[in-house]
Parts: C-alpha cells; structure tokens; sequence
C-alpha cells in the first residue's frame, strides 16, 4: 500500500524537470571542482578604434572541461552567478588577468593594451571585491589604468550609494569602468548618471541589424549621442560586417568596436601574433 502510494507519487514529477535539477546539480559539482583544479582561463577579443588599432581586449572566460572540451560562459555563469560560485570563479579570473596584463607589459608591441574584464553583480558586492582587486594587480605589479571593469545594469538592483562609493574607490586607483550590454536592462537613466562610468557599451542586439532595422539605427545613434554627452566612450559590441562599422564609426562617430570583423576571442598568444602583425 505506502509503496504504491509512493510509486504514485513519484509520478506527479514531471521526467524533463527531474532531468533538468538533475543535470544542474551535476554542473554544479562540476563547477565546484573546475574550481579546485583552476580549470578557468580567458580567450581575448581585440577592440579597435575607428582606424582600425588595437587599443584593448575583453577577457571573455572559458571553461576548460576535462571532457566536454571548452565550454563557453552561456553555459555556467548563469549558475554559477545563483549559487555565489562566481566569486570563487571570478577571483581565479581576477588572478589570470593581472597576470596577463603583467605579460603584455613586458613587451613594448603590447604594453598600451588594455584589459576589458567582466563583473557579475555578486561579484562586485561581495565585501572583498576592492581589496581582491586593488590587491591582484599590485601582486603583478601593474598599473591599474590597463584594467577595465565591465559591470551592467543589474548591479543597480543593490544599494546605489553603496555601488557608488566601491566604484569612487577603485577609480581613485586609476581602474576605469564600462557599462556593459546597455539598453538591455531596467536601469533607469537618473541611476546610471550618478555612477562614475567612463565607457559605454551598446548591446549586440542593437547592432545586429542596424542596416535593416530604423529603429536599431536610430537607437544606436542615439547610444552614441548620449553617451559623448555623458562624456564616455562608447563602444560597440558584435560589429560584423564593413557596413556596420561604416555606419557606426564613420557616421555616428562610435568611439571603439568589437566584433567579429576585427577578431573573434582567441587565446593571449593570438593577441600577441596580431599586435606584432600589424607593427
Ligand atoms: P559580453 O560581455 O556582452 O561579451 C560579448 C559576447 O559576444 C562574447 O560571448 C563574445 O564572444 C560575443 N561576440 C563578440 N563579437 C561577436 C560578434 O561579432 N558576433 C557575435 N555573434 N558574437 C560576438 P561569450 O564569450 O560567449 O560571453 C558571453 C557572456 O558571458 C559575456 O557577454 C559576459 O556577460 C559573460 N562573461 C564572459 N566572461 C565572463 C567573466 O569572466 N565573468 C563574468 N562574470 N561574466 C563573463
Ligand atoms: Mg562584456
Ligand atoms: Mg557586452
Ligand atoms: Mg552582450
């Protein structure tokens, strides 16, 4: 009887759920492992000036798996965001760019880059998140005017002096930062005015289809407007073809692009092999 009532039971779960949690515990053990075993490493996407000049990379994390090969952050940011992994993960990645951009310093053909790193909002609210990063790049001995840091609109959700007074500190420092995916998010333009950004960076939404869609063109022009009269950079993510790039640097005078016409993300030594190409 009460095992039939349990087989019963047992039915009102539905399979593809149940597969689901089962699959994100996995990962999630996965993740804390990949942790342990410092199975986190950056791929490097060139960003260029309306002339076409490496003046920076963005560090975009990979995991390498042991048996799914690299796996791309889509995959594990998100949970590793909601189960406060990404701080582990996010101090291992601190730790690889500092020691990256000590690399690049060392060697004239690459010591102007600048190092684009992405922040998730836990991250940075996590009580250690200014020593953590005022800390790893003293270690490696480098000047913090070569760290960007990428942050989005979700960290407004949280305490805004707060947020506010973290940025004041670590700017203070001479760390310069971005506001990432922008236009995507709830934030609300009185908020982003107070924080004390130097660069903005519009959403590859926007510009995916920006010679066929009014809107999208417009929209991007208007990101550019408003960010020159906030006095930041601005930067445009997923730039693909020449026509895209025309329209946003020649144009509307975008600051900076980022795309596959001028690189996909690759491995440190093919930001290097680039760099020397172009000298
Ligand atoms: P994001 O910061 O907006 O990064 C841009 C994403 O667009 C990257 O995907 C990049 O590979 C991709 N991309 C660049 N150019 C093009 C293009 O021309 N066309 C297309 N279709 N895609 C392009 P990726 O590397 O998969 O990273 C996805 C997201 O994961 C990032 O979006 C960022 O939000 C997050 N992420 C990456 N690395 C880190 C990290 O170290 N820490 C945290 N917290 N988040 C990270
Ligand atoms: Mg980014
Ligand atoms: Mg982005
Ligand atoms: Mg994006």
């Amino acid at each position: 009887q009460a095992k039939s009532a349990g087989r019963n039971a047992h039915q009102f779960f539905d399979p593809a759920m149940q597969a689901a949690v089962e699959s994100r515990t996995r990962l999630e053990g996965e993740l804390r492992r990949a942790i342990l075993r410092g199975e986190f490493l950056f791929h490097y996407q060139p960003q260029v000036d309306a002339e076409g000049r490496m003046l920076g990379v963005e560090a975009l994390a990979r995991w390498r798996h042991p048996e799914r090969g690299l796996v791309a952050p889509g995959e594990f940011i998100g949970l590793a965001e909601e189960t406060g992994l990404i701080v582990a993960i996010g101090q291992h990645l601190l730790r690889r760019a500092c020691e990256q951009l000590k690399e690049w310093a060392g060697v004239p053909a690459t010591r102007h880059l600048t190092l684009s790193l992405n922040v998730s909002a836990r991250q940075f609210h996590h009580a250690d998140f200014v020593d953590m990063v005022l800390a790893n790049l003293n270690a490696a001995g480098v000047a913090p005017d070569r760290l960007v840091l990428e942050i989005t609109e979700s960290l407004l959700l949280d305490n805004i002096d707060e947020t506010v007074a973290r940025m004041e500190v670590l700017k203070a420092s001479g760390i310069r930062f971005s506001i990432d995916d922008f236009g995507t998010g709830y934030s609300s333009l009185a908020y982003l005015k107070r924080l004390p950004l130097d660069e903005l960076k519009i959403d590859r939404s926007f510009v995916k289809d920006i010679e066929t869609d009014e809107n999208d063109a417009a929209i991007c022009a208007a990101f550019v407007s408003l960010g020159h009269i906030l006095g930041l950079r601005v930067v445009a993510e997923g730039v693909e073809t020449e026509e895209q790039r025309y329209f946003l640097a020649r144009v509307h005078g975008c600051d900076m692009m980022q795309g596959y016409l001028f690189g996909a993300p690759v491995p440190a030594e093919g930001i290097a092999a680039s760099v020397r190409a172009a000298d």
